[in-house]
């Protein structure tokens, strides 16, 4: 028996029953449309806290006040300011506060910790990805192998779908892992396909990655904020997540790096150092040799930015009210609702057909959508813009739509059904 329905009264009954209901309030939502927006692009760009405003006032107020003195008196002195966002930043991915830091921007990081974990050596230099990976990682990748004196055809494997099918076979991962054996150098995938929204089994394939001696590195663009993860229980080697999507902390917002504790100690690991990765007890003594720190924030090269990174802890403030707990709750209903009405549109017009491309296991997939609109083309997505609908259209004609159960409400989900169904005409 379904327990949903497709009805503006069930929505808004399901809003009222949300423990997580308010938080929508905090959060500013685009006034830009002659019609209430309806905003699905959280996995693009996530929306503005309100509270984002007065931490970046309380820094711009304090350099007017202190000027760099700012960085020992300002109400959070600037010096340790990452250290205010590393613990937040560590509950969300499951890691020790050690094995975390927020910095860069998150190709740069990626390509700093393929420096550290990507060591080929002639027998064993292969690069294993998924197929159609997000191109900043692409371009990371093969430039990566090329600094090496490889070449990308020789070294970089893809795994895809099956012909027929959208979403990657867990089983055709782990076989292509084993295949590879002791010429896989690395594994870097992205833990949710930014495309299809497939989850990744991360724990398998990292244990699977370091059965033939491989390093394991995901890419949590599209996980961070959305799905939960255990990096430290897991075992994952090194990953990176952007700031600006899920974790709502502005455009081009700072990146998160994770590095298992299992190496942050260890000195001798290559990385292309900087000062503020230098042992923060003897940085300003000015020494010639570099010490990196024995946590992941060895791998910082410069000071913090701390306009962006007051935008961060504005954001991860209430990342930590909620937990990740309770937002995957949400979530689990929210998409779901969202899936059902989707189907109902489906099963009530016989000319239309929205095909769901991302998993339909709970599990295996995190709150986005994807959509195949058959036999629609871009007409369909400027009449979604027309009304109000910010989503994200990929030629030929998939439609991405993110939910975001932090600030997105059932409501929503049952005005993109009314949207989406009133613009296909036979
Ligand atoms: C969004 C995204 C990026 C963007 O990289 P930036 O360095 O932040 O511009 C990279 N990789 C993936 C998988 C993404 O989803």
């Amino acid at each position: 028996m379904n327990i949903w329905e497709n009805t503006l009264e069930f929505a808004k009954k399901q809003d009222e029953l949300d423990p997580l209901k308010d938080y929508r309030n905090q959060f500013h939502l685009p006034t830009f449309h002659k019609n209430k927006v309806t905003y699905f692009t959280g996995n693009s760009l996530g929306l503005q806290p309100k509270a984002t405003k007065s931490f970046i006032n309380q820094e711009l107020n304090d350099w007017a006040k202190w000027g760099v003195e700012g960085h020992f008196h300002a109400e959070r002195p600037w010096m340790p300011y990452h250290e205010f966002i590393t613990e937040k930043a560590a509950k969300i991915v499951g890691a020790q506060n050690n094995e975390v830091v927020v910095t860069h921007s998150l190709t740069t990081n990626l390509h700093l910790l393929m420096v550290s974990f990507y060591r080929p050596s002639n027998k064993r230099f292969k690069i294993l990805c998924e197929k159609k990976a997000f191109p900043s990682d692409q371009y990371a990748l093969q430039s990566q192998v090329k600094f090496h004196g490889f070449e990308p055809s020789d070294a970089i494997v893809e795994v895809g779908p099956r012909d027929g099918e959208y979403t990657i076979r867990e089983e055709d991962i782990l076989s292509k892992i084993a295949e590879l054996g002791d010429t896989l150098a690395m594994i870097m995938i992205g833990g949710v396909n930014y495309f299809t929204g497939q989850v990744f089994p991360m724990n398998k394939i990292t244990e699977e990655g370091h059965k033939v001696g491989a390093k394991v590195g995901f890419d949590l663009a599209h996980g961070v904020g959305n799905i939960p993860l255990s990096l430290h229980d897991w075992g994952v080697d090194f990953a990176a997540w952007c700031g600006y999507k899920y974790l709502n902390s502005g455009p081009g917002g700072s990146s998160g790096l994770f590095i298992h504790e299992k190496h942050v100690k260890n000195k001798d690991l290559i990385r292309f150092a900087g000062w503020w990765g230098h042992d923060k007890n003897d940085r300003f003594l000015m020494p010639d040799k570099f010490n990196p720190m024995p946590s992941a924030e060895a791998w910082q090269l410069s000071n913090a930015p701390v306009l962006s990174l007051a935008a961060h802890l504005a954001s991860l403030e209430i990342f930590d009210i909620v937990g990740m707990k309770a937002l995957r709750e949400k979530s689990l209903k929210l998409t779901g609702y969202q899936e059902f009405i989707i189907n109902d549109i489906n099963n009530r017009n016989e000319h239309i057909n929205l095909e769901i491309i991302t998993p339909k296991d709970p599990d295996k997939r995190g709150c986005q959508l994807s959509i195949v609109a058959h036999g629609q083309g871009k007409a369909l997505f400027e009449k979604l813009s027309d009304n109000g609908v910010v989503a994200d259209w990929r030629e030929p004609n998939v439609i991405r739509i993110a939910p975001v159960p932090l600030y997105n409400n059932f409501e929503d989900a049952y005005n993109f059904g009314q949207i989406i169904e009133k613009s296909i005409t036979n």
